[in-house]
């Protein structure tokens, strides 16, 4: 996902073209890691001074029901950023303090046997640590 597929599928789904929403997914295209909504507020409020934390979140919540962004939650706090384009079935690697990603090719599922009495649908699976830049301190 970037900015011009996000745009596309915003308009497609009939969601108005906003600077305000451009420049948010703007922000998660120049971060590329996971960021919380108080990052995107302090980031958009020199531009949008009148800006609220509802607004914010209100579109951040849009852009996950569209799968445009992905969200989970570091430390109680809910963090979002841009869905991966791989298509293919991956997990992450999670920085807990800057928020940065790697992925993992491989899945927990496949050694999960044990599964006959339910029809599975879904799994998540995240791994949490620090990054090489910040355990280096
Ligand atoms: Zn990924
Ligand atoms: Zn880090
Ligand atoms: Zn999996």
């Amino acid at each position: 996902m970037d900015v011009t597929q996000a745009l596309l599928l915003l308009k497609e789904k009939g969601y108005k073209h906003t600077g305000k929403r451009e420049q948010m997914l703007q922000l998660f295209s120049d971060q590329g890691r996971y960021i919380a909504a108080k990052d995107v507020l302090e980031a958009m409020q020199p531009d949008y001074p009148g800006l609220s934390f509802d607004t914010i979140y209100r579109n951040l919540s849009t852009f996950v029901d569209l799968g445009i962004l992905e969200m989970t939650e570091l430390d109680g706090e809910k963090k979002f950023r841009f869905s991966c384009s791989i298509d293919q079935h991956h997990h992450h690697i999670i920085c807990l303090t800057c928020g940065k990603t790697k992925h993992v090719h491989l899945c927990p599922m496949d050694q999960f046997n044990d599964t006959k009495d339910f029809k599975i649908i879904g799994h998540k699976f995240e791994v949490y640590g620090y990054c090489r830049e910040c355990s280096n301190d």
